[in-house]
């Protein structure tokens, strides 16, 4: 009984690709197998001079950076994050942190990662989101990383306008000394990775990292589902 139901809703409610919005194939969950196959990746997390390392070189001292996908515009990957930010499609964001979590586990700048950290959403912003997405993403990589998630030591004090029109000066302004850490002794020695959806310019990151590197013996990475950058 329960079969024929499912049966009928997926008549009445097919599901679809959340990357390019094909219909999906009964042995497919997400992601088609050809979105799968053709979403773009980087390999930056096996180069440690890579673009999206570069972003903060002279800025903020970062053990290793990368980004998993490209970031193109109306591309697989845009969708996909879009589907997770505005739609409510946690499954999305899921899928991102699972491919994450799949190529930074073979790398030798991330395997001894001991902590993922979500970069915070401003309380505002969760209310109206239901979620940070940046955990999901980090609640996905779990799936195949052996490290621990932490949403509580790194928060969001003071919220900011939004940013998408500032030039990086202008941004940063906005974005310095409004992130707070608490109880820092349990981080204290670890290796921490603060986890993003899109770097673009890095300002907020950059701040992230600057004051969880306050606490004693901490080595600080960046991953990020995408970047705009190549
Ligand atoms: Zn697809």
């Amino acid at each position: 009984m329960k079969r024929i139901f499912n049966l009928f809703l997926s008549l009445l409610y097919p599901e679809v690709c959340a990357a390019c919005g094909a219909l999906l194939q009964h042995d497919e969950k997400v992601v088609c197998l050809s979105c799968q196959y053709l979403a773009p990746k980087t390999g930056y997390e096996n180069v440690g001079d890579n673009p999206v390392a570069r972003i903060f070189w002279g800025r903020v001292h970062l053990h290793a950076a990368s980004a998993t996908f490209f970031f193109a515009k109306k591309g697989r990957i845009q969708h996909l994050i879009h589907e997770l930010k505005y739609k409510g499609n946690q499954e999305a964001g899921l899928f991102l942190g699972e491919e994450m979590g799949k190529a930074l586990h073979q790398s030798a700048f991330f395997s001894d990662i001991d902590v993922l950290i979500p970069v915070p959403l401003h309380p505002k912003k969760v209310k109206v989101r239901g979620y940070n997405q940046s955990e999901i993403i980090a609640k996905g990589m779990m799936r195949h990383l052996p490290a621990s998630l932490s949403t509580h030591h790194l928060v969001r004090a003071v919220a900011t306008e939004t940013q998408t029109k500032k030039s990086r000066e202008a941004r940063w302004k906005n974005v310095k000394d409004i992130f707070v850490v608490n109880r820092a002794e349990e981080l204290a020695g670890k290796h921490l990775l603060l986890i993003d959806d899109v770097i673009t310019t890095g300002s907020t990151i950059e701040a992230c990292a600057q004051k969880l590197l306050e606490i004693p013996g901490v080595k600080v990475s960046v991953a990020a589902a995408a970047c705009a950058v190549n």
